[in-house]
């Protein structure tokens, strides 16, 4: 049984994208992922919430009203992925599958409590996956285990001649490689001094990162310290690259093609901007004219140009890093899961959300978060992310199915549900 974000394709079931402009639009094909799960049996129980066409970190930009979070229904469960880790983290499947453009698998997972992980760019095929930010977009499983991720990346893993830039590298014995490993020695962990440094990050996620790398450091692990210089730009590069990305993408729904049409104007211009703008939600729309801001004649060099180099930087800075440790060690979010509302007011406030996870789309890199802890003001979970160079996820499931054992077991232990009842009762 299994969940997917409602941005990939299933034959014969909605997908909506959480946006009003597909309303109506049902795809004829699947998802090569969706097939691939398919043929190995899975069972597809339905689509989740998220943030309308994957733009947003909480899941509150959907067309479709928020998803709340397992834990405590007052709080955001993360996003865009929202509904897949609250699918997961509620029991509702055996795993889901979400998709990572900036952040949106190991966020929501790290905010839920599950285990979340983001594949190479290429990993698997992006076919049926509606785009956003063509570059960046990666789908992977958002399950309860770091077993039950490799099980379904296993799975969905491998060449598809349907998608130009998915990978050929062939797919290792993913279950295997987590046989192959019991403690991490002999590993080096590199712990990004402007990761941890962060001015805005909370300290109680602080103190379970810290305790993290103490367990990592008794499994056997040598910790490093690193440096990522470009981590202050990546916010602004990315969002820059992914916007440009988006406006072009975005310009197919034009109310002819797909869902959504305005039949009360009569002039053809009038029915584009109609259907666009009475189907599109605010940060969509948001993200569009910044995207074509960035893109126009005017402003290219100075926008677009300038932020696909710091981009190139940013990936040639994680491979030098890579060649000196096996692992990056990080938080994935500045915070835990945050209350309903409280940063809708501001988007930037919210962009900065993504400051630790989006590198690694920048990058092209796998990365994955796993349970670490609790913030103990909240009573939320926190996730703790693990980066690997690129199409090393044997080693990282591996390494991560270590730290997982010797974590506290937060999220499938007799805790969850005792927090689950508190909170319903
Ligand atoms: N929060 C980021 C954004 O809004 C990442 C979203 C994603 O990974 N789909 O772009």
């Amino acid at each position: 049984p299994i969940t997917i974000k409602d941005v990939i394709t299933v034959k014969d079931m909605p997908a909506t994208c959480a946006s009003k402009i597909l309303e109506g639009f049902t795809p004829f094909y699947d998802a090569h992922l969706v097939q691939r799960l398919k043929e190995a049996g899975a069972i597809i129980l339905g689509k989740n919430n998220m943030d309308e066409f994957a733009m947003g970190s909480s899941t509150e930009n959907s067309a479709y009203g928020t998803t709340r979070n397992p834990w405590n229904k007052d709080r955001v469960p993360g996003g865009s992925s929202g509904g897949s880790a609250a699918s997961v983290t509620a029991g509702q499947c055996f795993a889901s599958v979400g998709t990572d453009t900036g952040g949106s698998i190991r966020q929501p997972a790290s905010l839920c409590g599950c285990v979340g992980l983001k594949p190479t760019y290429g990993r698997i095929s992006r076919y049926g996956m509606i785009a956003y930010g063509s570059s960046l977009d990666q789908a992977g499983p958002l399950t309860r285990s770091v077993k039950d991720a490799a099980l379904m990346l296993q799975v969905m893993a491998g060449h598809d001649e349907r998608d130009s830039t998915c990978s050929q590298e062939p797919v290792p014995d993913y279950l295997a490689a987590l046989g192959e490993r019991s403690d991490l020695k002999g590993l080096k962990l590199g712990m990004p001094k402007e990761f941890w440094g962060q001015e805005g990050m909370d300290p109680e996620v602080s103190r379970v990162m810290h305790q993290a790398v103490d367990t990592a450091r008794e499994l056997g692990a040598e910790i490093v310290d690193v440096s990522l210089p470009l981590t202050d730009y990546g916010v602004a590069a990315y969002y820059i690259v992914v916007m440009a990305e988006a406006s072009s993408n975005l310009s197919r729904f034009d109310g002819v093609r797909y869902g959504q049409r305005d039949k009360e104007v009569s002039e053809l211009i009038d029915m584009y901007t109609s259907s666009r703008t009475k189907g599109f939600g605010d940060e969509v729309q948001r993200r569009i004219m910044i995207g074509s801001y960035v893109l126009s004649a005017g402003y290219y060099d100075a926008y677009y140009r300038k932020a696909s180099q710091i981009r190139r930087l940013m990936r040639d800075n994680f491979v030098d890093v890579l060649g000196q440790c096996d692992f990056i060690i990080g938080p994935v979010s500045p915070f835990a899961a945050w209350e309903i509302g409280e940063l809708t007011e501001d988007p930037l406030k919210m962009y900065l959300m993504d400051i630790f996870t989006l590198p690694v789309n920048m990058a092209g890199l796998p990365g994955i978060s796993i349970p670490a802890g609790m913030d103990a003001n909240t009573h939320m979970p926190v996730g703790l992310q693990l980066i690997g160079k690129a199409f090393a996820e044997a080693p990282l499931l591996a390494a991560a199915n270590v730290l997982e054992q010797a974590l506290p077991d937060l999220a499938w232990g007799e805790d969850r549900f005792d927090a689950f009842k508190l909170q319903t009762t």
